[in-house]
């Protein structure tokens, strides 16, 4: 398991968790019927909630983190100091690999990601332990370094070409 250098508080952390479920409210997925929330939290102390509209077209969907990351970014805020994303599953789900990309463009490597269940807070049991990775009511806390590794960002377009 990997050690992180956590940039947000434990109230930032909550504030995160339950931008996203509130974000989740706001889901147009009548195809999937699977609601996704996420809420980025702006160096401004902002909370910026996303969530998926899906479409007839299939192709025309947009997840929740690119509708948070679009809404934050077209509003003039483009610096950010965590994401939160919650579903219906009871278990913690990532984002799909489009998203990554869109997060990795405005986002720094290190910025931390919680993959929250969607029966958050999840009890430990009496002498249960929680899997690796997972933290305090069934979180999974990773970063975008993590999720999307050897990636490609806008400062690669800067090096010298030939
Ligand atoms: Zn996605």
């Amino acid at each position: 398991m990997s050690v992180h250098a956590w940039s947000i508080s434990l109230d930032d952390r909550e504030k995160l968790i339950q931008g996203a479920f509130e974000a989740k409210k706001g889901s147009y997925s009548p195809y999937s019927k699977f609601p996704v929330g996420a809420a980025l939290l702006a160096t401004d102390g902002t909370i910026i909630k996303g969530a998926n509209v899906e479409n007839a077209s299939y192709g025309g969907t947009i997840c929740a983190e690119r509708t948070a990351i679009v809404k934050a970014v077209s509003d003039g805020k483009r610096s950010f100091i965590g994401l939160a994303i919650v579903t219906d599953v009871a278990s913690p789900i990532s984002p799909c690999g489009l998203c990554r990309q869109v997060i990795r463009e405005f986002c720094s490597l290190n910025m931390p990601v919680l993959l929250v269940p969607g029966d958050y807070p999840q009890p430990l049991q009496e002498g249960e332990e929680r899997k690796a990775g997972i933290t305090e009511g069934g979180v999974r806390e990773t970063t975008l370094g993590e999720l999307l590794p050897y990636s490609f960002g806008p400062e690669h377009l800067d090096l010298p070409r030939q």
